[in-house]
């Protein structure tokens, strides 16, 4: 018998939820608050990384537009931090893929721990993160990096009977434009710019932006201004 073309086929989505251990769905199947829920585990599932859990970059990038037009509506400062693991390679070449696994996790579960709910980390790459820290006063801004860099390098990762490894991350962080609607790239190649140094200064260290910007990037202008851009105007 051939299936009904009309039919819904939903047998790929309840197995990629079963897979990922997600739990029964509420409701009679078929029913319009089974669906709701089918759709909310299927949007659950489609922004988190499936290795560390964490928000994957799909995720951070919309939290990152929200966080854009929030400070832009508010003028609270947000810091943007990005973080890569040092000399990550080494570890995969020396002890295997499936370590190299164990510490993204362990380094994932750190960063989990030591943020405020508000604040937003995500996986962003192979061995990259970020975190968005929204209403974060630049005062404290190199203290709240650090102490994240602080517990990742104190971390002893269980990697195996009688194996433990210790990793070391380099940040790079930036704070948006307040009253600026910027966009989530520059944001983002402000931080890598800073995180960049923090490589090119010997790693596991924090590098900032030296202020939180008040002079704003010719893009910027122009988003502002829309093209119109004042010649004199270096503010
Ligand atoms: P640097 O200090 O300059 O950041 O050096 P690095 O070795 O960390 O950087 P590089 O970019 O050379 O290496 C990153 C490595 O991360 C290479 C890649 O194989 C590994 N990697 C990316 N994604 C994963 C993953 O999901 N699991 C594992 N185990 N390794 C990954
Ligand atoms: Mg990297
Ligand atoms: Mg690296």
């Amino acid at each position: 018998m051939l299936a009904d073309p009309n039919a819904l086929r939903l047998d790929h989505a309840m197995q990629l939820l079963q897979q990922s251990g997600h739990g029964e769905l509420r409701g009679a199947p078929g029913s319009a608050v089974w669906l709701q829920g089918l759709i909310d585990a299927l949007c659950d599932l489609s922004s988190r990384d499936a290795l560390s859990g964490l928000p994957n970059r799909r995720a951070f990038e919309s939290a990152l537009l929200r966080e854009i037009d929030r400070v832009a509506r508010s003028g609270e400062p947000a810091l943007l931090l990005i973080l890569d693991i040092d000399h990550f390679k080494r570890v995969n070449d020396t002890h295997g893929h499936r370590v190299g696994d164990l510490v993204i996790k362990a380094v994932a579960d750190t960063l989990q721990e030591c943020v405020r709910p508000m604040d937003l980390p995500a996986r962003i790459g192979g061995e990259e993160f970020a975190v968005i820290l929204p209403n974060c006063a630049p005062a404290f801004a190199h203290t709240v990096a650090e102490r994240l860099r602080t517990r990742i390098e104190g971390r002893s990762i269980d990697t195996g009977p009688d194996q433990r490894l210790g990793v070391t991350v380099s940040i790079g962080g930036a704070f948006a434009p307040q009253w600026v609607r910027s966009t989530a790239s520059l944001w983002v190649e402000r931080a890598d710019l800073q995180l960049y140094r923090a490589k090119s200064e010997g790693r596991n260290r924090t590098c900032l932006e030296p202020t939180p910007v008040s002079t704003v990037s010719a893009e910027e202008k122009g988003l502002l201004f829309g093209g119109a851009v004042p010649e004199d105007d270096d503010a």
